[in-house]
Formats: structure tokens, C-alpha cells, sequence
């Protein structure tokens, strides 16, 4: 089997994404992504997971429903326990080992984030789930993954999406819109690209860790970029 181009990557999945036709958290994409998740798992990489919770609840729709921010992030931040949960259930069907590891302490369903746990799960070969965002609302849990990627010492964001990576304008709008194949940190904030939010990309920049952006629906393109193909768009 071909040698993986990372040892550790963090896998960031919207909560969006989970969802199908009516169903908050459809069982079919969960056990695709476990597959797919397996494939990159085989290969030896040790995989962190950071999981939205926009199919349940995000902190921006609460003043519409009455409630406020802050509120309403506590509320997102929850649902991404949820979801957590639900991709734990996945994986572990799927024959991985997992932990889930939150900001925001549930003793009864999860541990705790606390680093070096995270980093000796990973090192032990469990997939380690990030759960609860960073525990602060005004955050999103794309700024979770690149925080998480950076303290875990993660080589790389891997942001799976439905697009196939950063294009100039949305290409389910705009037929005219091209891909960006690669992009600088400085390009992407510039461009204001709302791939993802600006305080995700400096920290990442700061910290130079590249984030690349590219379709988890489509087979095999995480055990691809595992491998170090080029897929999607490298922001770096
Ligand atoms: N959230 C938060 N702090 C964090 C991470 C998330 O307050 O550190 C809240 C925020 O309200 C957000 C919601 O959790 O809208 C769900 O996360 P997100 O919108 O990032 O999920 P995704 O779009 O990836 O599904």
C-alpha cells in the first residue's frame, strides 16, 4: 500500500453536510463518511475529527426564534455534540476505535478536551472527535478546526465539502465561476472567500498549517489526498 503523505491530519466536516431531504442526520452519508474515513484510517494516518452542527442549530438563526447569541451558540455548540456522537456511532461500526473529547464537559457521554489526551489518543491509533467548538460562542467550528489543528500539531485542514474546492463565485449560482486549483492565506482573506471564516485562515497562517478544501462526497478523495494527490484547492 502506498506510504500516506501525512501522519496526522484534521478532517473537518460540516454539520450541513449530514443532513439529506428532510433528514436532520441521514444514516447513509454517516456510513459513507465512516467508509471513506477507514480508507485514510488503514493507511496508518491518525485522523482528528472537528464536526459542525449547522443541520441542528447555529448561534446566527437564534435572534429569528427569539433567542439570543449567545444563547443560541451554546446551542450550536451542543449540536455538535450531537453530530459527534452520531459520527462516533459511524466509525465505530465501521471497526475504528474513537474518542470524544468536548469543550464543554458531559462526563456522562464523552471525556473532556484536554491536549495531551487527544494527542496519546491519536498516537494510540483511535480517532480522536472534537466536539462543542472551542466552548466559546462567536466562534465557528471552522476557527475549532484550525485552533484543533494547530494544537494537536495536525500537518493539515482537510475541509470536505460538497464543492470540489474554492471557486471565484458559488457554482451552484454562478455557471461563469472557475476553481482556484491553489490560493495564498492572504488571497483567500483578501478575496473575502467564504469558504471559511477569516479567523480560521490566520490562524492557520499564522501557524502555517495548509487547509485544503475539497468534495467529501465524492469516493476516495480523502484517501487520495491522504496519499498526497492533488485534489480540490490548497490554501496554503
Ligand atoms: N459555535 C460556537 N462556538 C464554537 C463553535 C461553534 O458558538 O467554537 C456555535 C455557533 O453558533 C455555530 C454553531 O455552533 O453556528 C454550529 O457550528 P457551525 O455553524 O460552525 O457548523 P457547520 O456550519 O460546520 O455545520
Amino acid at each position: 500500500m502506498d506510504k500516506p503523505k501525512y501522519k496526522r491530519i484534521l478532517l473537518k466536516l460540516s454539520g450541513e453536510a449530514l443532513s439529506s431531504d428532510g433528514e436532520v442526520i441521514d444514516p447513509s452519508i454517516l456510513e459513507q463518511y465512516a467508509q471513506e474515513i477507514r480508507k485514510v484510517k488503514d493507511l496508518g494516518v491518525e485522523i482528528a475529527i472537528v464536526i459542525g452542527g449547522g443541520n441542528i442549530f447555529r448561534g446566527a438563526a437564534a435572534a429569528k426564534v427569539g433567542i439570543d447569541r449567545v444563547q443560541g451558540d451554546y446551542m450550536g455548540m451542543l449540536a455538535t455534540v450531537i453530530n459527534g456522537m452520531a459520527i462516533q456511532a459511524a466509525l465505530e461500526k465501521n471497526g475504528m476505535f474513537t474518542r470524544l473529547l468536548t469543550a464543554i464537559k458531559m462526563d456522562a457521554v464523552c471525556e473532556p478536551f484536554i491536549r495531551r489526551r487527544a494527542m496519546r489518543h491519536l498516537e494510540k491509533g483511535r480517532i480522536v472527535i472534537f466536539g462543542a467548538g472551542t466552548g466559546n460562542p462567536y466562534f465557528t467550528t471552522d476557527s475549532t478546526a484550525a485552533l484543533r489543528a494547530v494544537e494537536i500539531e495536525a500537518e493539515v485542514v482537510l475541509k470536505g465539502t460538497r464543492v470540489d474546492g474554492v471557486y471565484t463565485a458559488d457554482p451552484e449560482k454562478d455557471p461563469t465561476a472557475t476553481k482556484y486549483d491553489t490560493l495564498s492565506f492572504a488571497e483567500a482573506i483578501a478575496k473575502g472567500l467564504k469558504i471559511m471564516d477569516t479567523t480560521a485562515f490566520t490562524l492557520c497562517q499564522e501557524n502555517e498549517v495548509p487547509i485544503i478544501v475539497f468534495d467529501m462526497n465524492k469516493p476516495s478523495n480523502l484517501l487520495n489526498l491522504a496519499q498526497g494527490e492533488s485534489v480540490g484547492t490548497l490554501i496554503s
